[in-house]
């Protein structure tokens, strides 16, 4: 099997000022791109050809771990977001989030929070366990949520190759900034 990056649904400098051109030229264009080539190769004539990427994720250690769950984690982080997006989630997602968290102010800032407070690289997600309660969980380097049987929702890249070029030190400005163009529509499907 050989895995093919999707293109982004939206141009390059759609999500400015949230996220400039360039950084999505670099941090999609060419680090997404390096891991799901280095997936390719490692896949390559080996007992890993033909497994689905999420079981990869599941299974797999090492290197190719590392190269497969970046792989999908960072498909799911550009296709979370939209220059239409921004507000608040509605729905049975909406009403999750009042219930698990008091209220949806109070969500964005326990997961900034958990992102600033994150040391080195990884990734901050919106999860829900198999009853549908939600959590905030923090992962490093390229750790992955659906190894521990959880279904993610949202995910905050913390990386500093994700924000350097736009916020440069400055973190918390760049979650921040992230919830003006978070697709609500595509978080509620995946609940
Ligand atoms: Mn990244």
């Amino acid at each position: 099997m050989i895995y093919v990056q999707p293109e982004l649904p939206y141009a390059a400098d759609a999500l400015v000022p949230a996220i400039s051109p360039e950084t999505i030229h670099f941090h999609y264009g060419k680090h997404e791109k390096a891991y799901i080539e280095n997936l390719n190769k490692m896949v390559a004539n080996t007992e890993w050809d033909d497994v689905e990427l999420e079981d990869i994720i599941r299974k797999a250690d090492g290197p190719l771990f590392n190269n497969a769950s970046q792989a999908w984690n960072h498909i799911f982080y550009f296709f979370s977001f939209s220059p239409d997006g921004g507000g608040e989630p509605g729905g049975e997602l909406g009403e999750a989030i009042k219930r698990d968290f008091g209220s949806f102010e109070e969500f964005k800032r326990q997961f900034v929070d958990a992102g600033v407070k994150l040391f080195g690289s990884g990734w901050v997600w919106l999860v829900s366990d198999n009853e549908g309660k939600l959590k905030i969980v923090q992962c490093k380097n390229a750790e992955n949520p659906l190894r521990d049987g959880l279904t993610p929702l949202l995910t905050f890249d913390v990386w500093e190759h994700a924000y350097y070029l736009d916020y440069q030190n400055r973190r918390a400005d760049a979650l921040d900034a992230l919830w003006s163009v978070v697709d609500w529509g595509v978080v509620e499907e995946r609940y």
